[in-house]
């Protein structure tokens, strides 16, 4: 039986205990597919405040992210939040589960689009907190630069540094079908530059997209496998409130993968994935009303169960 090589693996072997990942969300992040800086509206599936007026209520224009300046007139109030957030999960996690070493998962929007120093000032201090190992910086190819990723070679040294970069697909139409406003060639230019820093790469693939067969899923991942990249989150496309995909999916002219399809795809992909691939995540639920569709989304626990036992039948154990 292959023992799939999952986070939580990976971590026991490398530290000899359990690291926990704890997400936090800088006041005044955005991205640059929802702010106008590449397009408006952001990735068709992405819930922003193009569509909805409650989310990133909080979160400013990006007229401050001026990539030039090294003003930030917000730096103190995100170094707080970080540390507030990261405490305060951090409690939870140690009365739960006795944890004891963290890695800062830098989760929402996209992580590396602000001013180098502020950048710089918040990784530092991230990695400065105690019990962090490392960090894991979610974030978008096109908003990576050499300075950037010269700075996170320098924090490579001492501390475990992840770049997780949305993906989605490998395939040029359906990126411009989903509005993510940039092509592969640029995922694949940085993939390289990230890998001759030696940092490790974690790529968020999405199956279900629009007019996506099985056979543009697996070539999604065969090409991240052939990319050498570390780690894969695979998860399915689902359809929230306020969304551009609401509108396709209520015209009709969208319909989401079936629980069948996205358990066969998940399975094939992980067996064409080398054993030396962490894969981090198989699925992803949403449990809230925001949820039109597929609904069987919305039980993550019995996803779980399901994909678990298609893999066991493959002699795969996740
Ligand atoms: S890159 Fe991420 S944050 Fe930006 S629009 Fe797409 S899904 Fe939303």
């Amino acid at each position: 039986m292959r023992e799939i090589l999952t986070a939580g693996r990976y971590f026991k072997k490398t530290y000899g205990e359990k690291v926990y990942k704890i997400p936090v969300s800088m006041f005044g992040f955005t991205c640059p597919n929802i702010d106008g800086s590449v397009a408006r509206g952001g990735c068709t599936f992405c819930e922003n405040e193009s569509f909805s007026p409650n989310v990133g209520k909080v979160k400013l224009k990006a007229n401050y992210l001026n990539l030039n300046s090294t003003e930030n007139p917000f730096l103190q109030r995100q170094l707080a939040e970080l540390q507030s957030q990261y405490s305060s999960t951090k409690a939870k996690l140690i009365k739960k589960f006795k944890a004891e070493k963290f890695i800062i998962y830098f989760q929402s929007f996209t992580n590396t689009y602000a001013p180098l120093e502020t950048l710089k000032k918040l990784y530092t201090s991230a990695l400065e907190l105690d019990d962090v190992v490392g960090i894991s910086i979610g974030t978008r190819t096109d908003c990576m630069t050499d300075e950037i990723l010269d700075f996170l070679a320098e924090l490579n040294q001492k501390k475990e540094i992840w770049l997780e970069y949305g993906i989605q697909s490998t395939d040029n139409e359906t990126l411009d079908k989903i509005n993510r406003g940039h092509d592969v060639a640029n995922m694949y230019k940085w993939i390289e530059k990230t890998q001759e820093r030696g940092l490790k790469i974690c790529a968020h693939l999405i199956f279900g997209l629009p007019n996506e067969t099985q056979e543009t899923m697996l070539q999604s991942t065969q090409k991240m496998v052939d990319l050498k990249i570390d780690s894969l989150k695979i998860h399915p496309l689902y359809v929230v409130s306020n969304t551009a995909l609401t509108a396709s999916f209520k015209r009709g002219t969208f319909t989401p993968i079936s629980k069948e399809k996205y358990i066969d795809t998940v399975v094939k992909a992980i067996k064409l994935t080398p054993q030396n691939i962490i894969i981090q995540r198989i699925t992803a639920g949403i449990d809230d009303d925001s949820l039109l569709a597929p609904i069987w989304c919305k039980n993550k626990h019995q996803q779980m169960k399901d994909i678990r036992d298609a893999l066991k039948k493959e002699n795969m154990n996740y």
